[in-house]
């Protein structure tokens, strides 16, 4: 292991270039061994889900709350930890400095859309070529090679998501001409000059009703225009704040989804027990640390039966909790043991 001494402050100024410049390539070198050391270690964290036992609902919130890495340092951390269990050959040259962190994440970006939109998985050796394929290339480089490989459009740029001093979120997000004019379509043949936010609500509404519906979640009514319309709902309103009122598309959008992978038969939990829980979570994950401390997840929250119906659990109301989906798994885990959870969950193998 290279290790070198830190000058002090006040001694940088009398080297010379020469070990002013060998200095810093020292430290570089350093500086991506630690971050390879980092991967590694990440890859463990995600592996035995140590992040959910200390309350986090995701290896995310751990990596930017715990650790106070800016969102988008954790977004490539993670994504390269993932790319380099995907694909071992690239550690040396993330180490080496030949394939960069950022270069990773767009290329794993672009081939989750790929696979979407083509709805077949590429190999694990097409996988290794795009990556190795990307050493040495500059941003602009790794993003024209990516649009040349792969018929999707790019470059694809991420959603911002900001939450701001009112408690609202921003989002920000890149359409191409081809997707802004299904919306200019929309505007033309409804006959109205509703504004994007307006119409894109409406439609995630129509896509919650649906949901909802095939859930049995509920069974007649879809959102009322005026609550499609209502701006923003405070972060702890219940489902339905009186009785009868029809829920506000964000509360709609916060409820549990239904589909544990395993050992929860959520969908034969009633609609009244659903509500039950729901109400009594406040709309957000109820795992606590041993400390006390409980998850702040609030979104991708399921209905989580405390002993699985497998072992004779009941979808009644003492039985049902709301659990985050890595609290949900976490809980799996300490009942049917890592072996068993290891075979569902490749993270974790
Ligand atoms: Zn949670």
């Amino acid at each position: 292991m290279t290790k070198t001494a830190n000058i002090p402050a006040h001694e940088i100024r009398s080297l010379t270039n020469q070990e002013l410049v060998h200095k810093i390539g020292e430290l570089t070198k350093e500086e991506r061994r630690i971050t390879i050391e980092v991967l590694r270690l990440l890859r463990e964290i995600e592996r035995r889900q140590a992040f959910a036992e200390l309350g986090y609902p995701s290896l995310f919130a751990y990596c930017t709350k715990a650790l106070r890495y800016s969102e988008a340092a954790a977004c490539r951390r993670i994504e390269a930890m993932r790319a380099m269990r995907e694909t071992p050959e690239i550690e040396t040259k993330l180490e080496t400095g030949e394939l960069s962190l950022s270069a990773v994440t767009q290329a794993r970006t672009t081939i989750r859309h790929h696979e979407k939109f083509a709805k077949s998985k590429l190999t694990p050796e097409k996988r290794k070529d795009v990556m190795l394929s990307l050493c040495g290339q500059s941003k602009r480089q790794t993003e024209k090679a990516l649009a040349l490989e792969f018929s999707v459009p790019l470059p694809v740029t991420p959603v911002v998501q900001r939450e701001t001093a009112r408690g609202t979120t921003r989002v920000t997000i890149e359409f191409t001409e081809d997707e802004m004019k299904v919306f200019e379509e929309i505007r033309r043949l409804s006959g109205r000059p509703q504004n994007l936010k307006e119409a894109l609500l409406r439609m995630a509404a129509k896509e919650l009703t649906v949901l909802r519906k095939s859930h049995g979640e509920i069974t007649v009514r879809s959102p009322s225009p005026a609550a499609v319309k209502r701006e923003a709902v405070p972060k702890d309103e219940p489902l339905s704040g009186k009785d009868g009122e029809e829920p506000s598309a964000q509360a709609l959008a916060q409820t549990p989804t239904s589909t544990p992978a395993f050992a929860s038969a959520s969908d034969s939990v009633s609609i009244f027990v659903k509500r039950y829980a729901w109400k009594k979570s406040g709309g957000r994950c109820e795992f606590r640390t041993e400390s006390g401390v409980r998850c702040e997840a609030r979104h991708g929250l399921e209905y989580d039966h405390v002993v699985p119906v497998s072992l004779g659990g009941l979808s009644n109301k003492d039985n049902i909790r709301v659990y985050c989906r890595q609290h949900n798994l976490l809980s799996a885990t300490y009942i049917l043991g890592r072996k068993c959870m290891a075979k569902y969950v490749p993270s974790m193998r």
